[in-house]
């Protein structure tokens, strides 16, 4: 079969350039999805849930089917990484980038995932006394260190690209609820003791950013949070639903369909050029 037959076939007779990017991904999204359930990583635990409906995280523990995402709905996404790997590159040439990941586990909370950047920190003070010695580890290879020294040299990094509306609604002196949270979760597993949520307006490139500190009595509630998840799953139960079908949670919910009455793909992007958030 010569080349161009074999596009049609994958692609059809009459469709655009835009069809066939929107297919393409789509199919390789489900693929994922797949493979995600085969491979058995079903049961975890990702830290990028913290602050999600804990109804949406026991279905993604559980396995429930997603339907399929729509081709630019991934585009969206995509764009979010690539503002991560765009960020990680400017702070290498600059000099201040560890490790562009990190690996974090943690049995307990079933964690298995990888954090965004490790830098050098920056803002430690000339009279400030070194922590303990940590060790970090790279994602790819358990075997193999990214970071062993004291824990104050360092800081974590976690990118978040929003739209203009909702960056300009962030708080005057803290990120948002879940990405604080996020941040906790973190120090808790990899014994950092401070780290920023670094935003960036993905309508003009505008940036902000929030230093956050350890903070013991938060570390606990995400532990508990998590806790409650894993004994739900366990249970294969369902917690309670948290929105209703006109929330902003449910709108973008890859669930929405199981909690409320369906809505289309294309009912779905009209949602989120008109209002709210997906970052
Ligand atoms: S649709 Fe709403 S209530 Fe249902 S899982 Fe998603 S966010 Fe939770």
């Amino acid at each position: 079969m010569s080349k161009l037959d074999e596009i049609k076939e994958r692609y059809g007779d009459d469709v655009d350039i835009i069809d066939m990017v929107h297919h393409f991904l789509t199919c390789e999204n489900t693929d994922k999805q797949k493979e995600r359930v085969e491979q058995g990583r079903l049961g975890k635990f990702y830290p990028s849930s913290i602050g999600r409906c804990k109804r949406a995280v026991v279905y993604q523990m559980l396995g429930y089917p997603t339907k399929p995402i729509n081709g630019q709905s991934l585009l969206i996404m995509e764009n979010g990484t690539g503002f991560h790997n765009r960020m990680e590159d400017i702070f290498e040439k600059m000099g201040i980038l560890v490790a562009p990941e990190l690996s974090l586990k943690d049995e307990e909370l079933r964690i298995s995932g990888r954090s965004d950047a490790i830098i050098w920190n920056f803002l430690k003070r000339e009279d400030e006394q070194d922590d303990e010695e940590i060790v970090l580890f790279d994602p790819n290879d358990s075997e193999k260190e990214i970071y062993r020294g004291p824990a104050n040299h360092i800081l974590i990094v976690e990118f978040k690209s929003i739209k203009n509306k909702n960056y300009t609604k962030l708080p005057k002196s803290k990120p948002k609820t879940a990405h604080e949270m996020q941040l906790q979760l973190y120090f808790y597993l990899t014994g950092i003791k401070k780290g920023i949520v670094y935003y960036e307006n993905k309508d003009n490139q505008e940036s902000k950013h929030y230093v956050v500190e350890y903070d013991e009595q938060l570390i606990n509630q995400v532990k508990t949070d998590i806790k409650e998840i894993l004994d739900y799953a366990d249970r294969r139960e369902l917690p309670e639903k948290e929105g209703n079908a006109l929330d902003v949670m449910c709108r973008y919910c890859d669930f929405r369909n199981l909690c409320h009455t369906p809505i289309s793909e294309d009912q779905w992007i009209e949602l989120y050029f008109n209002d709210s958030e997906a970052s």
